[in-house]
This record gives C-alpha cells, sequence and structure tokens, in this order.
C-alpha cells in the first residue's frame, strides 16, 4: 500500500469496523450467528484503489452496478493483483447488483460472479446464453449465480419482478444450464416501512425455498436498512455509504 493514501486506509479500515460492529449487533438482535450475513461491499462510484483497501482489509467480494464503470475496475483490480500490487493473492467475486440491460449480458457474464438484478425471462435467458458461451471460451469457471430482483412495490420503473410472475421465473433460471438460482433480492421503496418490506420479502423467499431449497441467498439491507433486513432474514447486505461515503447525486 502506498504511503500517500494511508489516510484513505485510516478512513475506511475505520469505517469496515463500524460497519462490521453494526453487522455483528444486527445479527445478535436477531438472533442469528454473525456467520449468517455476509458483507458486500459496494464499490460503485468509488476508485479500484478503494477496491484494493478493502481488499487488503479482508473484503473478497465486491457490489457494482453500472456496467461500463464496473468492467474497467474489474480489469485495473486484476491488473493491480497481477503486478504484484496487492498483498494475497485470493480472488475476488464481483457482484452485479444494478439494474442491466440485456445488450450487456455477454460483458457481464465475462467478469460476474453473481448477478443480484434479474427480473425478467428475457433478461435470464440472454444471461444463460452469455454464461454458457463464457463457460465454452472458459472465461468463467462456473455458472452465473442468478439472485432474482423481486418488486415490492408493483412499480415496473424501478426494477425487479411482480410477485405473480416470480415462480415462473424462478423455474426458468433453475433449468438454465449457464444459470444457477441462488435467491432472491430486493430493494425497499424509498419512504417505505423496511421492516414490513423485508418481512414480506422473508416470507416470498420461504415460498420460493419451497421448490427451490438450493436459493438460500437473500440479499437484503444496505446502509440505512440492514438491521431490519437482518431481523428478517437477509443473507447479504450490500453496503456502499457507510463504508466509502457519499455518492456524487445523479439523475438517473
Ligand atoms: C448503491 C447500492 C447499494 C448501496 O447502498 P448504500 O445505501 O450506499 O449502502 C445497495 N444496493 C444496490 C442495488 C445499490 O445500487
Amino acid at each position: 500500500m502506498n504511503a500517500d493514501n494511508s489516510g484513505r486506509v485510516a478512513e475506511i479500515s475505520a469505517a469496515l469496523d463500524s460497519v462490521r460492529s453494526r453487522l455483528t449487533a444486527a445479527c445478535a438482535a436477531a438472533g442469528r450467528p454473525a456467520s449468517a450475513v455476509t458483507l458486500l461491499p459496494v464499490t460503485k462510484f468509488f476508485p479500484a484503489s478503494d477496491a484494493r483497501i478493502l481488499y487488503e482489509l479482508g473484503c473478497r467480494e465486491f457490489g457494482e452496478s453500472r456496467e461500463q464503470e464496473a468492467i474497467a475496475k474489474v480489469a485495473e483490480f486484476a491488473a493491480a493483483a497481477a503486478g504484484g500490487a496487492i498483498d494475497g493473492a485470493d480472488p475476488v467475486r464481483w457482484h452485479m447488483i444494478g439494474q442491466l440491460q440485456r445488450n450487456k449480458a455477454r460483458s457481464v457474464a465475462k467478469w460476474a460472479y453473481a448477478i443480484h438484478s434479474v427480473d425478467s425471462a428475457r433478461l435470464a435467458d440472454a444471461l444463460d446464453r452469455a454464461a454458457l458461451d463464457a463457460l465454452s471460451a472458459g472465461d468463467r469457471a462456473a455458472p452465473l449465480r442468478v439472485l432474482i430482483q423481486v418488486s415490492l412495490d408493483a412499480d415496473p420503473t424501478r426494477g425487479g419482478i411482480a410477485l405473480d410472475e416470480l415462480p415462473a421465473l424462478a423455474a426458468r433460471i433453475a433449468t438454465a444450464d449457464g444459470l444457477e438460482l441462488a435467491g432472491l433480492m430486493a430493494v425497499p421503496p424509498l419512504g417505505s416501512d423496511a421492516d414490513e418490506q423485508f418481512a414480506r420479502l422473508h416470507e416470498v423467499h420461504r415460498t420460493v425455498l419451497e421448490s427451490h431449497p438450493h436459493a438460500v441467498e437473500l440479499s437484503a439491507g444496505m446502509t440505512g436498512d440492514l438491521k431490519a433486513a437482518v431481523r428478517h432474514g437477509s443473507t447479504c447486505v450490500r453496503v456502499g455509504t457507510a463504508l466509502l461515503g457519499s455518492r456524487p447525486v445523479i439523475s438517473k
């Protein structure tokens, strides 16, 4: 690590300690073991150097939500690792957590370990084909793990599939050779009661598990609502702001 980024290292290190404590406390409050919930640091809008700092502090998985930005960051991180600039040789897993256009499926299938935001059969089919091609080209070693993004408020512009269409999409992904149905994801609508939303999501997840017992992941909870998410069965909290700071406001 360069000496000149020691300020940033100290800042991120303190933030990571604090988020880990929050997460441990949330698990304890929910009567769940701390190991039941994974922290997924979200590095979108922040440079690859911040992901490197998080890596050296023990993080091995990162979330990105904008495809273009992610490809560049993944490449930069890999180049630094290959050049010996990163201590440790553990593989890193990149997660795509944001809304995705079908025409980006090929690219995502090359860099993403998992995708948390699949919400249509058309997108699932495109990812399946892309993952199969990436597998046969040796660009990936295992099927693409897919979490279905569920719409809790039936507002299609926010992403997420309507609950009545969820069983069919789950069945389709479960039988796709390039994909592995890993679980569900949701983002509660702004201003909603997180506790209520995550309780519903937990119920939906239980139903999906009846037909798909391996779909155990529940990606739920961010900086502002991770405690409620952990109370309602989250297995993965996606945290950006509390680790890396505020992002610039964008109109998108
Ligand atoms: C940006 C983002 C996050 C991180 O949110 P914070 O509030 O900064 O922790 C989590 N999930 C998704 C889908 C995101 O796009």
